[in-house]
């Protein structure tokens, strides 16, 4: 049996929940897939930014998102027991001039209940096997419960993650490097003297750390150095841990984002380290990029008006990631020289504000 759809979104991260919501309120028809049967519980991305947030506006979940979540307006860089340098993001001219900041699974929550709301249907247990593309367009096969099923898109949106099955049938790279040194992350319950609506980045002698409060006592510490946990400051006491994770970081951009008709976007089309946040923020940019370009039948140019933006991003993600990777020079200068962020900081203030809430380049959409 052959079902039609025009836009067929594969994976119901934030990428394709985002992508479904701007086509369904553009008018088009949609089909979400995930080969998940329950959405995932994990906090993973927990910062929002001012972009995403724009982008969002419109449909009204960026007001649900902050009702929410809670606003994060100052990042304090510190060693051992000493702030270094403290950045505010509450003076830049935006609507949003914050992250606001609340767990993955919370924004995916919010943005399943908007698609619902405009009738779409997270099609939830159901895998994409096989891609072949074709005159009248995009023979999709489908594993589920139910069978094999071949459903005939016009166009495909590939969200299904750093591993996308889409990209690998495509026969795109992933072109970019992983990192041998384990990053670590710990969503714990802490007692601790740091100020709880501020978020806190520790130079340690073997890598670097990021400490910030989710909710209640509820903080996640994620880093690179051995001991995280044994790093925290003085007067920390430490609870139950919520989740504990343990990763490699990849810095990868996919060689291509679209292939005749089908497209990538999201983590399926760029992995990178979670310093500043932008992962899912960048997904959920190509998704609005994508449904616009869509929507005014100018796909073709999805290619070249944002993979260029993705690299860019991603090569100051690799730049920015020599800091906490201890052996590196500009690593090991800053250890040797900490008074060194007081004066850049409040010198580099201006350019790392607007980066930090995605606002760091425009999105050119007009014909
Ligand atoms: C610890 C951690 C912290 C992070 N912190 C941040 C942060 O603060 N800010 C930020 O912006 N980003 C952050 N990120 C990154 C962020 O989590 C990802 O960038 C984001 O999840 C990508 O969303 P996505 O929708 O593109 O992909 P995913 O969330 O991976 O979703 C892909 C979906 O596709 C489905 N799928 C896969 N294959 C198939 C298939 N063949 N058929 C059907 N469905 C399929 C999967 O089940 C999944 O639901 C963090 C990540 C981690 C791990």
């Amino acid at each position: 049996m052959q079902a039609k759809t025009d836009v067929l979104i594969v994976g119901a991260g934030p990428t394709g929940l985002s992508a479904a919501l701007f086509l369904l309120d553009q008018g088009h028809r949609v089909r979400l897939i995930d080969r998940r049967s329950e959405p995932s519980s994990f906090s993973k991305a927990f910062g929002v930014n001012a972009r995403t947030l724009d982008l969002l506006s419109a449909s009204g979940v960026s007001e649900s998102f902050i009702a929410n979540g809670r606003k994060l307006e100052r990042i304090n860089i510190r060693r051992r027991g000493k702030v270094l340098g403290t950045l505010q993001l509450d003076d830049v001219a935006d609507e949003y001039p914050f992250l606001c900041v609340q767990s993955q699974a919370d924004s995916e929550r919010i943005l399943t209940e908007a698609v619902q709301e405009r009738s779409g249907v997270v099609e939830r247990g159901v895998e994409l096997t096989n891609l072949e593309q074709g005159d009248a367009g995009v023979e999709v096969t489908t594993r589920s419960s139910s069978g094999e099923q071949v459903i005939l898109a016009s166009t495909v949106f590939g969200a299904d993650g750093a591993t996308s099955t889409v990209r690998n049938l495509l026969g795109v790279d992933f072109e970019g490097t992983t990192y041998p040194e384990p990053w670590q992350l710990f969503d714990v319950e802490l007692e601790t003297p740091l100020p709880p609506d501020e978020a806190n980045i520790f130079l340690l002698a073997d890598g670097g750390m990021f400490v910030v409060r989710h909710a209640g006592n509820l903080w996640r510490v994620l880093g690179s150095g051995a001991d995280l946990l044994g790093a925290l400051p003085a007067g920390t006491k430490i609870g139950p841990v919520h989740w504990e994770s343990s990763f490699q970081v990849s810095n990868r951009v996919a060689a291509k984002f679209s292939h005749g008709r089908v497209h990538l976007g999201g983590d399926a089309a760029h992995t990178h380290a979670g310093i500043g946040a932008r992962g899912m923020n960048l997904g959920i940019e190509d998704a609005f990029v994508f449904a616009t370009l869509f929507d005014q039948g100018r796909l073709k140019d999805y290619e070249h008006l944002r993979r260029p933006i993705v690299q860019k991003v991603v090569r100051e993600i690799t730049r920015m990631m020599m800091v906490p990777r201890s052996q590196t020079l500009p690593g090991r200068i800053v250890r040797a020289v900490p008074a060194i962020v007081g004066v850049v900081l409040p010198l580099a203030r201006t350019r790392i504000q607007p980066w930090l809430l995605g606002l760091d380049h425009e999105i050119h959409l007009r014909h």
